[in-house]
Order: C-alpha cells, then sequence, then structure tokens
C-alpha cells in the first residue's frame, strides 16, 4: 500500500496501541491494526480499528460533556444559586446555561474555569454581582447624590 502523505510505497503492518486524548480525559486502545509509512509515521487502520478509533472517539466526547455538564451543575448547587441566577452572575444567557447543564452544548473552556475558580472562591460572586451578593464589608464612601 501507498502512503497517502508522501507516497512512499512500503508501508508497514503493525498493531499498536492508540491513544486518544479529548479535553483532559484519554483513552488507550489497545491491538489496533494499521499500515504505516516507516518515512513520515503516517498510519492507515484496517476498517475494524479504523471503526473502533470512531467510537472510542465519540465516547470520549461524550463522556467529557457529560462530565463538564455535571461540574457545572455541582458547582452552581454549591453556590446555591438557580440556572437564571448563576448565568445572570457570569454574563450569558440562561437558555445557554441550561444546554450546558444539560450536556447538549460544550460549554467554552474559559466559562468551565471560572466557574471552578468561583466553586473554591466563592466570595468572587460578589465581585462579580456587587448588587446581587453585597458584600459584609464596609461599602467605601460614595459621592451625594442630589
Ligand atoms: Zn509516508
Amino acid at each position: 500500500m501507498k502512503c497517502p502523505a508522501c507516497g512512499h510505497t512500503n508501508m508497514a503492518d503493525k498493531i499498536m496501541d492508540e491513544t486518544l486524548s479529548y479535553g483532559g480525559q484519554s483513552l488507550t486502545l489497545h491491538g489496533m491494526k494499521g499500515d504505516f509509512c516507516p518515512e513520515c509515521g503516517e498510519g492507515v487502520w484496517d476498517e475494524e480499528s479504523y471503526r473502533r478509533y470512531t467510537e472510542a472517539q465519540s465516547a470520549l466526547v461524550r463522556a467529557t460533556k457529560e462530565d463538564v455538564s455535571a461540574d457545572i451543575r455541582r458547582i452552581r448547587k454549591s453556590l446555591k444559586l438557580t440556572q437564571t441566577e448563576l448565568s445572570e452572575v457570569v454574563g450569558i444567557g440562561k437558555v445557554a446555561f441550561s444546554r450546558y447543564e444539560r450536556g447538549e452544548t460544550r460549554p467554552p473552556a474559559p466559562l468551565v474555569k471560572l466557574l471552578k475558580l468561583v466553586e473554591r472562591h466563592p466570595d468572587l460572586l460578589a465581585e462579580m454581582s456587587p448588587s446581587k451578593f453585597p458584600r459584609n464589608e464596609p461599602h467605601s464612601p460614595k459621592r451625594a447624590t442630589r
């Protein structure tokens, strides 16, 4: 078989382990068969291995989504906020937020990081939304209004 990447004609049959990574999780497939190019390293899985690869890939994507959505729900509950309240604090639509929580849409990574930060430092909520979460410490003097 000819290498699809460099055209080298002597691709070698190989059995190897392939590790897939997605969203901080990884999964290793053992005994994957394919033809591999000794020149450039390009590989072509056989039919069975390719099917296993694509199945593992979508399982990994699914698992990661569920994981993140469970994280979001857990964080929100630990903050004792409704979806509407938390979505307002972080400044995203509540429809989008509920999709993230149900795992229908993958939330943007910065949002997940932000929520994890807030989970560890709940007092940040007051910084993010002073009107909703008034701080206990005295406010700085305000200018008098007429
Ligand atoms: Zn090649």
